[in-house]
């Protein structure tokens, strides 16, 4: 089997490619497959999307919520999460346990590398990055020259001359990777034994993330400028080019060789404005802030970023700024419109201040007050509000939020907690005109292949669905902690009549992946890695 890791990928831009004919192959394996919406974790957040597919195990279970990690009972994030902190089985370790050899490239959250039957290389997030790490070591030198993943990014606003220059540069230094990627995985194809391949290719979502009005077919009558229509025409042709390449490794993997394509979640144009939840909540009276003259909120506020890593200073940018002993009620932003929302809960955390007996009454309180809430046009301010139980659930779901939240469009969550407390309004316009699109939870699947049904287009799926399918296809039994189900409308009824998809009760959690040979990260690492992440408009 090959699976096809598109991050970001969804059907609201790769279809009307596909069916006007600019994507022929991806036209082809819609034709023959099936296919539909592959609905993310909340967070439509990479690294908790990512592993739900590939353990088949919400969050509550395999432990990854965000890029940032946060202990149980602490009220900051103080570190990158890295593969050590995957708390469910992935693919690669079912697989490997049934003997069946694999192959693994640049899929997110594999960093540091670990023993797995056949090989495996970090992710776009490692701090080798945009290198790669690799197990077995043997094998490292297949990837000296390889890239994980783009690092510059476009730094011009939209109305500088530099713009267009540094758009189309990094347009193509994306194609360019692709190729580097897709010529490593032929490669490795070719040369090394697998029964299970996998490579994750990171365009799709960084040409979301700068350039969705380039790469959105609906908005091309939108662009008025030779400028924009030159821009645009470079973006389809990279997407024509990764049709191309979708159709080399599928060639490469033979007839005889289910194909899946995958993201981890989808994509949109930006979010026009931001709602400021915790500034709502300061003027509710739930969260308090530390007086503008308290030394922790003027020095700690203030260092550089730099300084505050080497004095292990939380990487969350709400430390020095909360008054946690008269604070009730905080939210943390999540991703893509989504937040957490926290009770200050005596005994969870250190400054507790809400008895257990009075945390049921406040949490209903604030579901009808954020339910209550409007925007000045009158539209709902939340779309779904959750609680998190319902959402995260699992031997790791100890930290749960009380509430999980996402607002309805127009409307997203800022990244930075400071900017949301500082902010003196509760609605404010999307400044930030460089990044153009971002997440959206409606991603892609595709199966292509024997045993296949030539179904088309079927229902939407959870992204927790992909791992069972996997293992389905194998003949594998499911384990019992798995939290989806097998797609089985995309299975022909000879295959699922010879193997019917059937659970198992062990293994039901997974090891520690550990090699003590890879670091986890330094803090000079991680203060890399999150730069990157913040050009990206992922940290505040
Ligand atoms: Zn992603």
């Amino acid at each position: 089997m090959l699976v096809i890791g598109l991050d970001g990928a969804t059907w609201t831009n790769l279809k009307p490619l596909a069916d006007r004919g600019d994507m022929p192959t991806l036209q082809r394996l819609m034709r023959e497959g099936a296919w539909g919406t592959l609905d993310s974790t909340i967070p439509a957040l990479t690294p908790p999307a990512w592993t739900s597919l590939v353990t088949g195990t919400n969050p509550g279970k395999h432990g990854i919520y965000h890029f940032r990690h946060t202990d149980p009972g602490d009220y900051y994030q103080r570190r990158l999460n890295n593969a050590r902190d995957i708390r469910s089985l992935t693919l690669w370790q079912r697989l490997g346990a049934h003997g069946k050899r694999v192959g693994i490239i640049n899929v997110p959250l594999c960093h540091p590398v670990y023993p797995v039957n056949g090989f495996m290389t970090s992710d776009p997030f490692a701090p080798e990055a945009p290198q790669v790490s690799v197990y077995p070591p043997e094998l490292a030198a297949e990837f000296r020259d390889f890239v994980a993943d783009v690092t510059e990014y476009p730094t011009a606003q939209p109305t500088s001359r530099r713009y267009a220059k540094q758009i189309l540069q990094f347009i193509e230094h994306n194609e360019k990777i692709l190729l580097l990627q897709a010529d490593t995985a032929l490669r490795l194809m070719k040369t090394q034994p697998w029964d299970f391949f996998m490579v994750a290719w990171m365009l799709n979502d960084r040409f979301h993330h700068f350039c969705w009005r380039f790469c959105d077919p609906s908005l091309e009558s939108s662009l008025k400028t030779d400028e924009e229509k030159q821009i645009a025409a470079r973006c389809l042709a990279t997407l024509r080019q990764l049709d191309t390449q979708i159709g080399r490794l599928c060639e490469a993997a033979g007839d005889n060789c289910v194909l899946v394509l995958a993201s981890d979640h989808g994509g949109g144009p930006a979010i026009p404005a931001f709602f400021h939840t915790n500034h709502w909540l300061i003027q509710r009276g739930y969260l308090r802030l530390l007086p503008i003259w308290d030394w922790r909120r003027l020095v700690i506020g203030n260092l550089p970023r730099t300084w505050k890593a080497k004095l292990g200073v939380p990487i969350d940018s709400k430390h020095g700024l909360v008054d946690w002993s008269r604070t009730r009620v905080w939210a943390d932003p999540l991703e893509s419109r989504a937040l957490a929302i926290n009770i200050n809960r005596v005994g969870r955390f250190p400054e507790g201040i809400v008895p257990e007996a009075e945390c049921e009454a406040l949490r209903n309180k604030l579901v009808k007050e954020l339910s209550d809430l409007r925007t000045p046009q009158g539209g709902k301010v939340f779309a779904e509000i959750h609680r998190g139980a319902d959402v995260f659930h699992g031997p790791h779901s100890v930290n749960v939020p009380d509430l999980v939240c996402v607002l309805d469009k127009p409307l997203d969550v800022p990244a930075s907690f400071r900017r949301d407390v500082r902010s003196s309004v509760l609605i404010v316009l999307n400044r930030h005109k460089l990044r153009d699109g971002g997440h959206e939870p409606e991603g892609i699947y595709l199966l292509h292949g024997p045993n296949i049904r030539p179904a088309g287009r079927l229902a939407a799926q959870s992204i927790v669905s992909i791992a069972p399918t996997v293992l389905a296809l194998y003949g594998l039994p499911i384990g019992d902690d798995m939290d989806g189900e097998p797609i089985v409308a995309a299975l022909t009824d000879e295959f699922l009549r010879a193997y019917p998809p059937h659970r198992e009760s062990k293994p039901a959690s997974a090891d520690t992946p550990t090699n003590p040979a890879q670091p986890e990260y330094s803090e000079e690492d991680s203060a890399k890695i999150e730069e990157r992440l913040r050009k990206l408009g992922y940290l505040d």
